[in-house]
């Protein structure tokens, strides 16, 4: 029998076995491995209720307790790398070594929120007028809450809790329902490592806790991550509630291939990037666009993506996992029959995958796509599958303008051997995370993960010193200290003197 999970609140592992409860898969069996509570309202408001609370004490620790906490924490997360690992690949279904990434990125920023004193400090002018000085001071905003997708269950909290509480904040987190499991193990590790009572709050569900903390008066911030729609409904409602909102949403990344590329790279690349983790990575490449005559290779980038396969998550010969659910499985394979009916031609179908001793799993294998054009369902609408379209024009301008014209914006790559058009590219492309032959270009935490256009809503972006700066507020104070000198009298005018 599967056992329902519990949720954080106020400091305690709260039980939720009369919970109203949402079954979580496995998605290579179907097997029930937990049972996710839904959040009542009454949850929500004490999970409010307590991280403002915690917030208060919080706000006066010094930030080197404060970073102290953080570097307990990023070492018990090395420590136990491979266990989260192994419950994040159990429910999301992928295989180890990318399970493995997935912690390991979201490890680096909590190393970033250990450097929390660097980021936080403000900045200062002497003199701003005679005698007078003008400082700024960062300051936490009070409490934040996140609300995360199914695809990356570890990094993409840790792009958000570490840091907004290394800044002073407490945190209210509402992972995906579909891998919940993986959130309570970091947050029991969070508090291992010494967080006070309150500061983490993780409640479970799915859109009801979101629409309440969307709304909750005492939220004052909040980062999403999930699809499009979800982020411009969570982008509207919170800014209408006067929340400071970052809503990162879904993506279509394309490849701009120039014949001058090195062919082999390029292929190896096109590979990894658009099947690994299923293509289920917001930063896949799911557009091929060859230009001139690189288009000639896409009859051998078949012969290599036939190589791969899917698999079980402790299968070392596994590729890749299955989809996270028989939705995704179901949306995918409508869009491979959409692409056939529309007039592309498949040049390899993973519509029919099986994996021996997983007959339920929600498998789907390489599958390619070329002659693919615009107006193509397959071409318009965000995959999310191991599915690679490919695409041909003649030169660079119009690959430039295929992508400019692309309502998504999160990241592109160039491969090429000529400076020149790389850096044309990386110009003149309307798009937030640009490789110069590097597949998958997600900044490390000391930059920030800048998606623009359809794929981001907000303006200041995750992690690094952007993040810093959603999780703060800035105050400034000018200063004059009096001497004895006579007074000449009340200024009337705005300048200082
Ligand atoms: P999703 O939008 O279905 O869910 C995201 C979160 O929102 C979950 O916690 C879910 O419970 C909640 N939610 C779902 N429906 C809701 C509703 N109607 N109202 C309020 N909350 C709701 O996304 P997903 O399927 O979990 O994740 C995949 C998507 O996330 C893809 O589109 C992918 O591109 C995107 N993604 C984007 C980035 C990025 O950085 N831009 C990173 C990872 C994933």
């Amino acid at each position: 029998m599967a056992k329902v999970i519990p949720q954080l609140i106020a400091g305690q592992w709260r039980n939720c076995d009369h919970h109203e409860v949402i079954e979580v898969l496995d998605p290579a069996t179907q097997q029930v491995l937990c049972l996710a509570p839904r959040a009542t309202a009454e949850d929500i408001e004490d999970a409010i209720a307590s991280a403002k609370t915690a917030q208060f004490s919080w706000r006066e620790t010094p930030v080197s307790d404060r970073a102290r906490l953080m570097l307990r924490y990023q070492h018990l997360l090395k420590e136990h790398h491979d266990e989260v690992a192994e419950i994040l690949a159990k429910e999301t279904g992928k295989n180890f070594a990318d399970a493995k990434g997935d912690v390991w990125r979201g490890i680096e920023v909590v190393e970033q929120a250990c450097n929390i004193a660097s980021l936080m400090m403000g900045e200062t002018v002497e003199n701003v007028a005679r005698e007078i000085d003008t400082a700024s001071w960062i300051q936490p905003l009070g409490v934040c809450a996140g609300i995360t997708p199914f695809n990356f269950p570890a990094m993409i909290p840790l792009w958000m809790f570490p840091l907004a509480i290394a800044c002073g904040n407490s945190f209210v987190l509402k992972p995906s329902e579909q891998d919940p499991m993986t959130v309570n193990r970091l947050a029991e590790l969070f508090i291992e490592a010494g967080a006070p009572a309150g500061l983490l709050q993780v409640l479970h569900g799915a859109r009801e806790p979101v629409d309440a903390l969307l709304t909750h008066p005492d939220i004052r911030a909040v980062s999403f991550v999930g699809s499009v729609p979800v982020g411009q409904h969570v982008y509207r409602t919170g800014t209408q509630h006067l929340k400071r909102v970052q809503a990162f949403a879904g993506a279509k990344n394309h490849m701009v291939i120039m014949p001058d590329a090195p062919k082999d790279q390029v292929l190896s690349n096109l590979v990894g990037a658009s099947c690994g983790a299923a293509g289920q990575r917001c930063m896949a490449i799911s557009v091929a666009v060859f230009v001139g005559e690189s288009k000639q290779w896409i009859a051998e980038l078949a012969e290599q993506m036939k190589g791969i396969q899917p698999g079980y998550w402790n299968d070392p010969a596994a590729a890749f996992g299955p989809l996270i659910n028989p939705q995704a499985k179901q949306r995918v394979l409508r869009l491979i029959a959409e692409g056939k009916a529309e007039g592309a031609e498949c040049l390899l179908d993973g519509s029919d995958c099986s994996v021996a001793g997983y007959p339920d799993g929600n498998w789907i294998g390489p599958t390619l796509f070329s002659g693919v054009t615009p107006k193509m369902s397959l071409y318009r609408e965000e995959i999310f599958g191991p599915v690679l379209v490919c695409m041909e024009v003649d030169t660079l301008e119009q690959a430039i303008e295929l992508v400019n014209n692309s309502p998504y914006g999160n990241g592109t790559s160039i491969f090429t051997r000529s400076g020149g058009a790389a850096r044309h590219y990386q110009h003149a492309v309307e798009v937030g995370q640009v490789g110069i032959n590097v597949p998958i270009p997600v900044p490390l935490p000391f930059f920030s993960f800048t998606g623009w256009k359809g794929s981001f809503y907000g303006d200041l972006h995750a992690y690094g010193k952007q993040a810093v700066r959603f999780y703060t507020e800035t105050k400034t104070v000018t200063t004059r200290w009096f001497d004895d000198s006579p007074v000449s009298g009340p200024n009337m005018t705005i300048q200082l003197k």
